[in-house]
């Protein structure tokens, strides 16, 4: 199991390491890391390792197979550093903040359509959220952009706060994404608010976010696209 600093602190930029292991694929595993391992649609962070004498970068870092241990995905032709080493994990923070801004974003426009979500992405620039629409009032890009614009303007603190699996079993309102199944089994659930108290958004996840709204800065609702019968996918893009 490696320990995830991103989710305690997700302005963590650097931080001090182990190599516990290089797995059969040639994957390095730390005992700790600050990259964020693609999930929910997040991609895995870039980055880079280094060493007395050596330097590795990171091409993408993911989940092993147990959902528990990161792997960090060595960019082809690195060398890499050995097991037992202490190494200094460097992330590429400028993609980073980027995801994290597409990324609350996204909970924002979660909060003003208030269908379930079915699906999402999130990219450096921009991030889409599929929902299951069955009526489109109130629904488009002009409304969507100035209403976006005033929850990023109103500078709403973003916090985080763990409650048992238990307690999420008996609140299923707060789960909005029918396929992405918040990460349960480890006993506690990560929630996420938006507001005070979650007023504007609150749900399990366990992504990287900006720490107040107006960090997210000048973004419009760019695409409104039919997916499906009823499905809709909704394009948001970073100014
Ligand atoms: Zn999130």
């Amino acid at each position: 199991m490696t320990e995830t600093l991103f989710r305690a602190d997700a302005y963590a930029r650097t931080c001090d390491a182990y190599v516990t292991a290089i797995n059969d694929r040639g994957g390095i595993v730390l005992d700790r890391t600050v990259l964020y391992a693609a999930a929910g649609g997040q991609p895995g962070d870039t980055g880079a390792l280094t060493w007395e004498g050596g330097v590795c970068r990171i091409a993408t870092t993911v989940y092993d197979a147990d959902k528990t241990t990161i792997v960090h995905v060595p960019a082809e032709g690195s060398t890499l550093p050995a097991a037992g080493l202490p190494v200094h994990v460097m992330l590429d923070w400028e993609t980073r903040h980027k995801y994290m801004r597409v990324h609350t974003a996204l909970h924002l426009l979660c909060s003003l359509v208030k269908w379930p979500v079915t699906g999402g992405q999130i990219g450096a620039g921009e991030g889409r959220l599929d929902f299951d629409i069955a009526d489109m009032a109130g629904i488009d890009k002009d409304t969507l952009t100035s209403r976006l614009a005033a929850l990023v303007a109103a500078d709403h603190p973003v916090t985080t706060r763990w409650i048992t699996d238990a307690e999420l079993e008996a609140a299923p309102h707060l789960v909005r994404t029918m396929s992405v199944k918040p990460p349960m089994g480890s006993g506690k659930v990560r929630l996420v608010a938006i507001g005070e108290d979650g007023a504007i958004d609150l749900q399990p996840c366990g992504g990287t976010h900006v720490s107040h709204t107006s960090e997210i800065g000048g973004l419009a609702v760019t695409k409104i696209e039919s997916k499906g019968k009823q499905n809709r996918r909704i394009r948001v893009t970073l100014a």
